[in-house]
């Protein structure tokens, strides 16, 4: 049974990738033995961590002597403090454009260890709009970016600079969905559950240049430099997940890499923005020139339908598509590994119910 997986992450992932990574977990590279039971510093694994950086490298359009990619764990979540710890202090200050509950986490970890200032603030709109960024008459040493809201349905379109600072910019719900010139990004980190793999890996790339001016008093394991150094094999990393990411990175490169998979985002988002603001039953959540391509935020125009339109999901085995449980309504998550036809199931369901009340 084809279920249509529009969850917000963990989510979908390529079912080839399933299927070779069920292989693995039997029979790893015709070892005979499980990639869950090898040392994460046997050739072979060294081999796949090696590769699957250089790969997302490659993808991304960076240059492996400009940029170093590094598997980390602790989720998104960590980088909120990693890069405040490793790039910030009381002398040094970070500009974050606050876009919701991401950049608002990220924003309370970097307070901990130095200056942090708001550049720019939807949260007066509940975060259904990219703010503006506001250019503040003070040095600022990076600013910080959400590049996609995964709870209000919101898309960075453009990543200002201010100044000479730097930007870090964390890029979880849509790193390798579109094209962009990623190399105005410093620093790059996305936890892995969306399009890159499997949850327990957080991919973190940054511009070897801005290494030298990290902090050095760090704890190893929250180390930016040590775990370079080490080729991100400071501790045992989640070798899992990381496998998984390798696979669904040649999955990517398989399908024309980002350019070729933006091209089917472009028309899965297209199809479904629509179809939202043609179906009387439905609207949009998100500020139109904001809206995602990643996640589509919706609502029911009259909520005592919220039952049978959830039925009628369920009816079609369309899961996921409930909206954050901090703001309530729909949400499609139209990760690169959902196909085309899953939207067109949607939009059918979505036609359905209007149908039932013509
Ligand atoms: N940033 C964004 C944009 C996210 O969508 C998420 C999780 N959905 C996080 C950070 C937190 O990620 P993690 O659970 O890997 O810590």
């Amino acid at each position: 049974m084809k279920v249509h997986n529009f969850s917000a992450g963990p989510c979908i992932l390529p079912q080839e990738v399933f299927e070779k990574a069920s292989k693995a977990v039997l029979n790893f590279n015709e070892m005979g033995l499980s990639i869950l039971e090898i040392s994460h510093r046997s050739p072979e694994f060294v081999e796949v961590i090696q590769n699957a950086r250089l790969l997302a490298l490659e993808l991304l359009g960076l240059n492996a002597s400009d940029y170093t990619a590094i598997f980390v764990q602790g989720g998104a979540s960590s980088q909120f403090l990693m890069t405040a710890q490793n790039f910030l202090n009381p002398n040094k200050t970070a500009g974050f454009l606050n876009t919701g509950t991401w950049a608002a986490k990220a924003i309370s970890e970097a307070k901990r260890f130095g200056n942090v200032i708001e550049i720019g603030s939807s949260q007066d709109k509940d975060y259904t709009y990219i703010p503006d960024v506001v250019n503040i008459n003070r040095k600022v040493d990076y600013i910080h970016y959400t590049s996609n809201n995964t709870i209000y349905g919101t898309q960075m379109k453009h990543f200002p600079k201010l100044g000479n600072s730097h930007v870090f910019c964390d890029m979880s719900s849509d790193i390798f969905s579109r094209s962009l010139d990623y190399n105005q990004f410093d620093l790059i980190y996305a936890g892995a559950q969306k399009n890159i793999g499997p949850a327990g890996a957080t991919l973190v790339v940054i511009k070897n240049e801005i290494l030298s001016q990290a902090n050095t008093d760090i704890p190893s394991m929250l180390n930016y430099n040590l775990i370079v150094e080490r080729e991100s094999m400071f501790n045992t990393p989640p070798v899992f997940s990381v496998y998984v990411s390798y696979l669904n990175l040649l999955w990517l490169k398989d399908q024309g890499g980002i350019k070729g998979i933006e091209a089917v985002n472009e028309m899965k988002a297209k199809n479904l923005y629509q179809e939202i603001d043609r179906n009387t039953m439905f609207f949009g959540v998100a500020n139109k020139e904001d809206r995602s391509k990643m996640n589509v935020t919706f609502r029911l125009t009259n909520e005592n339908f919220t039952e049978e339109f959830d039925n009628l999901c369920h009816e079609n085995n369309i899961s996921g598509v409930k909206g954050h449980r901090s703001v309530g309504g729909y949400r499609a998550s139209i990760y690169n590994a959902l196909a085309l036809a899953s939207v067109v199931k949607l939009i059918e369901v979505m036609q359905k119910l209007e149908k039932n009340h013509k």
